[in-house]
């Protein structure tokens, strides 16, 4: 049962950046729907 759980999360279609389309870190999904280059402030 354990092995289906896997494979749920694995199938899961990965998160991307609704900026540049790159696809974004799953522990960075507090920021939202922008990858890491596209929230850096510093950027801007
Ligand atoms: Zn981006």
């Amino acid at each position: 049962m354990i092995q289906n759980v896997v494979e749920f999360f694995r199938n899961l279609p990965k998160k991307q950046c609704i900026e540049c389309g790159e696809s974004i870190d799953e522990q960075h999904e507090c920021y939202g729907n922008k990858c890491d280059g596209c929230m850096d402030p510093g950027k801007l």
